[in-house]
């Protein structure tokens, strides 16, 4: 199959997802991740209509994203991966939206970096909803906490809330507990959901999923 017909089949999905969900169409967002694809790969999705996508590393984003953001107009790039403080004015000069947002000290850089170029980017907070030593994110009981301090001491208006459930594990409750912890925290959106786990999380509320391989191929 080639890449616009699983682009096509990705979004047939999704509509049926809302649609069984009884969610109105078009209530969730396609973020497509282009990690480790090169420019031409996703020109192709570009040329297919896709206007959201994902990266996750910096440096690898200031290689591709430049070029084809000038090409062509609209795309919202979304940083999914972690963030090293020392990469915030890189990552705010190319990136609209940061879905990993994680503790104070990246917060605080983001915050300066926002100023000190004058750019508002849409920003997520991530939690790690398993409370897995080796992944990134927010501790859930800390969720709420994190994002009055995000709003009130850094002025950072945050839009929501990203998670990646542990691999092994049915990611229901994972979805479910993000959704809960949206509504303590105030916050709308919730990106959740990966190729293997789209349908289901746009079923927990998934406004946003973020989908690789099954777009783009095995990596
Ligand atoms: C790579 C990645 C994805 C996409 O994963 P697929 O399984 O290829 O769809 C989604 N979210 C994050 C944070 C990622 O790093």
């Amino acid at each position: 199959m080639e890449l616009q017909e699983r682009l096509a089949e990705v979004w047939a999905k999704i509509v049926a997802a809302e649609r069984d969900a009884g969610r109105p169409q078009r209530s969730v967002q396609l973020v497509a991740v282009s990690k480790t694809f090169e420019a031409d790969t996703i020109r192709l999705a570009i040329a297919a209509g896709q206007r959201i996508f994902g990266e996750n590393r910096v440096q690898e984003s200031q290689a591709k994203w430049p070029d084809l953001k000038e090409a062509a107009p609209g795309i919202e790039l979304h940083l999914i991966g972690p963030l090293q403080s020392n990469k915030a004015a890189e990552a705010v000069a190319l990136f609209d939206v940061i879905e990993t947002i994680d503790r104070e000290k990246i917060a605080r850089a983001i915050a300066e970096e926002m100023k000190r170029q004058d750019k508002v980017l849409r920003l997520y907070v991530q939690v790690n909803t398993g409370l897995e030593p080796q992944k990134a994110g927010i501790a859930p009981n800390e969720t709420a906490a994190f994002v009055n301090f995000c709003r009130d001491e850094l002025g950072l208006a945050i839009e929501g809330l990203m998670c990646i459930p542990p691999a092994e594990e049915n990611p229901g409750p994972h979805f479910a507990l993000l959704a809960k912890l949206a509504e303590k925290s105030g916050v709308k959106k919730l990106s959740m959901g990966m190729s293997g786990d789209y349908e289901t999380a746009v079923a927990f509320g998934a406004t946003s999923v973020r989908v690789g391989s099954a777009i783009f191929g095995t990596r």
